[in-house]
């Protein structure tokens, strides 16, 4: 299979490989915020190929939600960059929760790939979200420091200049950040920019000879926030430029925040001079959310989904309880949980139980697919049918058996990383071909028989459910 940038056939569609975050930009204007947050953001481009795009998502409930509901506007949107895409395939690609917090280095980083094909300048990033206001940051003790300095900004400008806020991913850096913006914007020059943009604008410029606007863009604000400053790490020309950017401001008593992932003194290949400019001012840490503030941004949530759709939205207590205990590494995580959870709920039009929940989530939550043995499956499977163990790692062929052997096959397959020979092993020395046939079998009558589905459905939660409450 050939990828398009090479393919002949695809050459008159003027750009030369696909711009994904173009998709995705609207995709998120299409299809709403929440949706997007929940859902869409997960989808990842893979690879081009010829009539189709291969894309990957974190876990199959992630992809079975997508495909069944969003596929189609996905299409059409993709449609509109590229028109000789006619379908869309998805591969699983699971992360661990640890991984996936560990990739938002390379993430971030390779978001350069499609910069060049969006049309720019220097205001489209300067995008402030009308939705992170102070109004809906929930304070707790691990982010009131932050909270109280980030507002002090707000009505005396230049009070601590600057202030430099960190803390991990998704504790709220940004959502203050551009909470500043949306109250300062309305009477200042504000710029707010990921350092990351920043750098990327300041090597188009020099590339482009520009670096007159570039100094006067940035040396003509009231106000810079710049975001995630450990991005100018290592590179040298940049801090350069950012230093003299920096003083140039602070000079003419323009205010600076600065948020990023550590403290300034642990940042790493930045010169020490704009790292003691950083402790200049005022340093605050957002830590941790505790379990008292995991609980109050949750009924916060909530109450807002209730406000919006002005409709009824509950989570029971038990659920509400399970969150804020299991959920405890990001407050972007847990707002996702509540969106997915919202999302699930206006569809189905009630609301998820506990073992609904844990399938829902399963990508965030530490229920880890390897927790899952192929003897727990077999056993529920067997109890679900009512048939042995023996009967069903049997060569017996008898139709009562097919079925739930075949189910177990598949249950395996995808709760467990497990390769067909290793599952075929497992159930008597199968062979692997099998093992796909089973599969695919599988696959397809669940397009057919709604109550298969259900039953596949309810013995998945079983499975999780199983391991969870033995693991207590
Ligand atoms: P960071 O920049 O630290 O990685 P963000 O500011 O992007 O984190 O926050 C991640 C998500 O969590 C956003 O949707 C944000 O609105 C939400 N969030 C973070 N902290 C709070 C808070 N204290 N109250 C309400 N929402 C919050
Ligand atoms: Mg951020």
């Amino acid at each position: 299979m050939k990828n398009s940038y090479t393919n002949n056939n695809l050459k008159s569609d003027n750009d030369l490989s696909f711009n994904w975050s173009l998709v995705q930009n609207e995709m998120k204007s299409k299809l709403g915020l929440e949706i997007y947050e929940s859902w869409l953001k997960k989808i990842n481009f893979v690879e081009e190929f010829k009539g189709y795009i291969l894309l990957s998502v974190p876990t199959r409930f992630i992809r079975d939600w997508i495909t069944s509901r969003y596929l189609d506007q996905i299409l059409q949107i993709t449609k509109n960059y590229k028109k000789d895409i006619i379908r869309i395939e998805f591969k699983i690609i699971e992360k661990t929760f640890k991984e996936e917090k560990n990739m938002n280095y390379s993430k971030s980083l390779d978001v350069h790939e499609n910069v060049s094909f969006i049309k720019d300048s220097y205001l489209q990033y300067n995008r402030i979200d009308p939705n992170k206001t102070f109004k809906n940051f929930v304070t707790g003790s691990s982010n009131k420091l932050a909270y109280e300095a980030t507002l002090k900004i707000t009505d005396t400008v230049s009070h601590y200049n600057p202030l430099y806020l960190y803390g991990g991913v998704g504790m709220g850096k940004t959502h203050l950040l551009n909470a500043i913006g949306i109250e300062l914007k309305k009477d200042n020059k504000v710029m707010f920019i990921s350092a990351e943009r920043f750098m990327y604008q300041f090597v188009k410029s020099i590339k482009s000879n520009d670096m007159v606007k570039f100094k006067e863009y940035f040396r003509n604000t009231d106000v810079l926030l710049i975001d995630d400053i450990q991005f100018i790490s290592g590179k040298e020309a940049m801090q350069e430029e950012f230093f003299h950017t920096f003083n140039a401001l602070l000079d003419k008593g323009s205010q600076i925040v600065i948020s990023a992932d550590r403290a300034p003194n642990k940042l790493l290949r930045i010169q020490e001079r704009i790292k003691s400019r950083f402790s200049g001012g005022l340093v605050v840490d957002i830590q941790k959310p505790d379990l008292e503030l995991r609980k109050k941004i949750i009924d916060n949530k909530i109450s807002e989904f209730c406000s919006l759709s002005s409709g009824e939205f509950k989570i029971s207590k038990e659920i509400i309880e399970f969150l804020s205990s299991e959920i405890t590494a990001s407050i972007r995580e847990l707002v996702g949980a509540v969106n997915r959870i919202a999302s699930f709920s206006r569809i189905y039009n009630k609301s998820p139980n506990l073992s609904e929940v844990k399938v829902i989530l399963k990508d965030l939550l530490n229920l880890g697919e390897n927790k899952v043995t192929i003897d727990v499956i077999q056993t529920l499977v067997c109890k679900f049918f009512k048939i042995s163990k023996n009967e069903m790692l049997s060569s017996r062929r008898s139709r009562y058996l097919v079925r739930p052997r075949q189910t177990a096959i598949y249950l395996t397959k995808i709760l467990t990383s497990k390769s067909l020979p290793e599952i075929g092993r497992e159930f008597s020395n199968r062979d692997h071909t099998t093992i796909i046939h089973s599969v695919k079998t599988i696959e397809k009558l669940k397009e057919k028989q709604p109550e298969l589905v259900e039953n596949i459905n309810k013995l998945k939660n079983q499975i999780l459910y199983y391991n969870k409450d033995n693991e207590i």
